[in-house]
């Protein structure tokens, strides 16, 4: 999870949603999120702030604030980057994927805490046991989700926003 530095995006920053890129746990045919198995249906994902679900948490909890709150470590998380050697290469019940996110973004050094994401597509591993690869295909048909190889993802999740723009990262 995200503890380090922060700056707050927010409309006018950003025109078009921003790209982030991320992982979920494959659980039957639902994608849930890592750390706090709140599931993904497909649609747009609004930012809670769930006291006691993150493993790491900072904040009161009840901050006032709407979620991404800059002090805590609530929000819709995404990195800027797809990474080859992220843990769903080799762990068959993770899968990665992008989102496009908008609302209020706190930007951090290795990633992005979003108000709000809807996952644009999902991505295979090199490598996939058969029984993976089918729930794989489940979940991309079931929430309508193109499901690209890996390779493949970045550009296919550019059709969604943009990256945020090299300007915007914290050095
Ligand atoms: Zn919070």
């Amino acid at each position: 999870l995200i503890t380090e530095p922060t700056r707050e995006l927010a409309a006018p920053d950003l025109v078009e949603p921003v790209i982030g890129f991320r992982e979920w746990r494959l659980r039957g045919d639902r994608l849930l999120s890592q750390h706090t198995d709140v599931a993904w249906e497909g649609e747009t994902m609004a930012a809670e702030c769930l006291p006691g679900r993150f493993s790491v948490h900072r904040g009161p909890g009840l901050h006032a604030d709407p979620s991404p709150a800059p002090d805590c470590a609530c929000g819709l998380y995404a990195c800027f980057e797809p990474y080859r050697r992220w843990a769903s290469s080799v762990d068959w019940t993770l899968i990665a994927g992008a989102a496009a996110l908008w609302g209020r973004i706190q930007v951090h050094r290795s990633g992005m805490r979003a108000q709000y994401a809807r996952p644009v597509v999902l991505a295979l591993p090199p490598r996939l046991p058969p029984k993976r690869l089918q729930a794989a295909k489940g979940v991309s048909e079931r929430l309508g989700l193109p499901l690209v190889r890996f390779e493949h993802l970045a550009a296919a999740a550019e059709e969604h926003g943009r990256k945020l723009p090299r300007s915007l990262l914290l050095a």
